[in-house]
């Protein structure tokens, strides 16, 4: 299947189409991320998602999330959500601080203090990594049947 690099949405008040592509086309599509403002080009402001549709099928935002995201349970979306984001991150720093504080007993000093912040910092963006990476995809997969929403219509 081959993925879209952008799609187009309309606000219904004004009937200005706008593009997204990149992070916000995967934030956009992506009915487990919370999204709940988007941008219209033409008023150059933030509105409910419920003010648009997708252009080329006519189908509300809402409606779109509601279809694709109903197989979808409480943890689900919380894994999904920022909150997964901060969750999986955190447990990363937790883990990497455990073991930099056990490098950093074993070696001491302030190699081992740097160490330890380091591996910290890793553990965290270790966590990040594993979720954008493997976390969600599994998730959307499950979910909505693919793991990449740009797909989803
Ligand atoms: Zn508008």
């Amino acid at each position: 299947m081959t993925t879209p690099e952008s799609r187009c949405y309309t606000h219904k008040k004004c009937s200005a189409e706008t593009e997204v592509s990149g992070p916000e086309f995967h934030a956009m599509s992506d009915p487990l991320a919370g999204m709940n403002r988007t941008f219209c080009s033409q008023c150059e402001d933030m509105f409910s998602i419920d003010e648009f549709v997708w252009t080329d099928t006519g189908e509300s935002i809402p409606d779109y999330y509601q279809r694709h995201g109903r197989k979808a349970s409480d943890t689900d979306r919380m894994l999904c959500s920022n909150q997964g984001l901060l969750a999986l991150g955190g447990a990363g720093l937790f883990i990497g601080f455990m073991i930099g504080t056990a490098v950093c007993l074993t070696i001491g000093g302030l190699t081992g203090i740097f160490i330890a912040a380091f591996l910290a910092l890793v553990g965290a963006v270790g966590g990040v990594i594993f979720r954008e990476a493997v976390v969600t995809p599994k998730i959307l997969q499950r979910v909505c049947g693919v793991s990449d929403t740009r797909q989803l219509k």
